[in-house]
């Protein structure tokens, strides 16, 4: 029903054409009809919070609904980005991955997967590019999810903008994700991600490095499916770039220091609660 939904709203906001976005029911959810896919639209963060405080009236929604601003105008207005029939490029801060549109669907570009578990994805439906990415705090509790472009998790405080195609999540000074929307390039331009004690920080400057062992990994180019591989992976996957990662961040801070511990003694049973709050692994349908 999920892929319907995408696929009527045009891959977006129906108001704004933003790509992340959340699923809307136009009259409200009711447990007796439970969900009803032409009830269902796409709104983002921005204009959800508009409706609900009444600054976007509800025959606003339905009349954005019948005519999606991205179905209108297509891809050429800047703000209005979908990814769509052809390959794409993804620039991981200063490293750059090419992901092929090979006709058929379900291609799945995992871009950085931790201890085995996929932190930045694009999977291809329909000839279209979906991503998803997990931000986490050091004791693997999320803050952002987006799941296929869908905004599923955001704790309350933090700060969401999207301008001139540029996607910043949390303060604008140190965000935890900011991506610029370009078709056929995206770019991840700064980002944190960690797991189970593996940090891995893009930035536009470095590329993508871990301070862990201060590893920088700039300038590269790649067509692979799985890119950067790190730490233990139980699929047994290779990978573009795959590393071990013997040394984990402790999430316990120890007088504001940042503690390096072994792998074997990082506290996955205190932190696994945190997994039960993710909905990443599979594709939604
Ligand atoms: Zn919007």
């Amino acid at each position: 029903m999920a892929k319907a939904i995408r696929k009527r709203c045009g891959y977006g906001c129906v108001i704004c054409g933003k790509p992340i976005y959340e699923y809307h029911h136009i009259n409200g959810y009711r447990k007796e009809t439970g969900h009803i896919e032409m009830e269902i639209t796409l709104l983002c963060d921005g204009c959800h919070r508009k409706e609900r405080g009444g600054l976007i009236s509800r025959d606003d929604v339905v009349r954005s609904d019948a005519n999606p601003i991205n179905r209108t105008n297509g891809r050429s207005a800047p703000d209005q980005v979908w990814y769509a029939q052809g390959p794409v490029r993804i620039h991981i801060g200063t490293n750059t991955i090419h992901a092929n549109y090979f006709g058929d669907d379900g291609v799945t570009i995992l871009l950085l997967v931790l201890d085995g578990r996929p932190v930045l994805r694009l999977r291809e439906e329909d000839g279209i590019w979906l991503l998803s990415a997990r931000i986490s705090d050091a004791w693997n509790r999320p803050l952002v999810q987006i799941h296929e472009n869908e905004l599923v998790y955001l704790v309350e405080e933090t700060d969401i903008t999207f301008v001139g195609g540029v996607l910043t999540v949390g303060p604008g000074s140190h965000p935890m994700l900011r991506i610029k929307f370009r078709p056929p390039d995206l770019f991840i331009q700064e980002a944190v991600f960690v797991w189970n004690g593996i940090l891995v920080m893009i930035s536009e400057k470095k590329g993508l490095h871990r301070i862990n062992k201060d590893l920088v990994i700039s300038g590269l180019q790649t067509d692979f499916q799985v890119v950067y591989n790190f730490g233990r992976d139980p699929a047994n996957r290779g990978g573009f770039f795959r590393l071990g990662v013997p040394t984990r961040f402790s999430p316990v801070e120890l007088e504001g220091q940042v503690r390096e511990i072994p792998e074997s003694m990082f506290p996955l049973e205190d932190i696994s609660i945190a997994e039960r709050f993710d909905i990443l692994d599979e594709p939604s349908s």
